[in-house]
């Protein structure tokens, strides 16, 4: 039977889907998942009420959020992702011939497993990859006490509510930097600006005081609702998310990897910010 499953992340505005199948409806250690079937946009996992990932339009987020950094930094060997544990980041990152490892760290060994069960149109055989050196803990912990170091670090993590609320601090960010190799990048997903600007001020205002360059692109998500989402990007060489055109394109060639999303043209048009979002991170603006 059908039902309608509500999204619970704004105290004032909400979004519901129509399950015409729930597959999955538990509790783990750290959160409730909930799988089910839309019409429109496939099978889509929720964690504790709030949407993390759909079948329809997760490429334009993955691909987004793995893709521009490689290609921008233009010499990713090593990755760090937090989070991430439908696998679709780590599909997309493993693409990159050039990458040799990929630790991912994520907190709930629940939603790893339930990926390789019931998401593999998201997360293909990615688990199942060499490269792949899989940590089940909390992120902040994990980069605190690493002596590896990462070219790339991507957060993909859910909202600053329960267990990924520690994901958006400032001591976070510091140890992300401490465990950047010379010359890195980190990369976040920073909700939806027009409706979560707190979340993204306040990490870029946190960014700032570690990164010389520090900004945010952008990409519409049809089921992140409110507009366009931001991620946030932080690096201490500004060349890194603006390589010329050229070199872009030749990067993206040499990859051989076949996006529906991404092209060296949304990669540098992604940073034009609209007004309301430039002012939202503007540094005088900051408290
Ligand atoms: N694409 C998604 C979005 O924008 O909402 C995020 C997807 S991914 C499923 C988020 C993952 O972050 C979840 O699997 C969750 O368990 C994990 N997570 C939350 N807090 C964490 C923490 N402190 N350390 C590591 N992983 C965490």
């Amino acid at each position: 039977m059908s039902r309608w499953i509500e999204e619970a992340l704004h105290g004032d505005f909400c979004s519901r889907y129509l399950a015409e199948k729930v597959l999955y409806d538990n509790e783990s250690e750290h959160q409730h998942l909930v799988l089910f079937e839309n019409p429109t946009f496939g099978r889509m996992l929720a964690l504790d009420n709030v949407i993390q990932t759909a079948e329809g339009d997760e490429f334009i987020y993955h691909e987004m959020l793995a893709h521009l950094p490689i290609l921008g930094h233009g010499a990713v060997r090593r990755v760090l992702i937090v989070g991430g544990g439908d696998g679709g980041m780590l599909e997309e990152v493993l693409k990159h011939s050039s990458v040799e490892q990929v630790t991912m760290v994520e907190i709930d060994a629940a939603v790893t497993e339930f990926a390789k069960e019931h998401l593999r149109g998201i997360c293909g055989d990615a688990f199942e990859d060499p490269r792949l050196n899989l940590v089940i803990a909390d992120g902040v912990d994990f980069v605190a006490g690493t002596k590896e170091r990462f070219d790339l670090i991507i957060i993909d993590s859910t909202d600053p509510i329960g267990p990924g609320e520690v994901l958006f601090t400032q001591g976070f960010y510091a140890s992300c930097k401490g465990c950047l190799a010379q010359g890195g990048v980190l990369v976040t997903q920073n909700g939806v600006p027009f409706l979560q600007s707190d979340e993204l001020s306040n990490s870029l205002r946190f960014m700032r005081r570690l990164f010389a360059d520090v900004t945010c692109y952008l990409a519409t998500v049809p089921s992140y609702v409110g507009g366009p989402m931001a991620f946030g990007w932080a690096s201490d060489d500004p060349e890194l998310r603006r390589p010329p055109m050229e070199t872009l394109s030749d990067r993206f060639a040499a990859s051989g990897i076949k996006t529906r999303y991404y092209t060296p043209e949304v990669h540098l048009a992604a940073f034009a910010l609209p007004v309301y979002i430039a002012e939202m991170i503007a540094e005088d603006t900051e408290t």
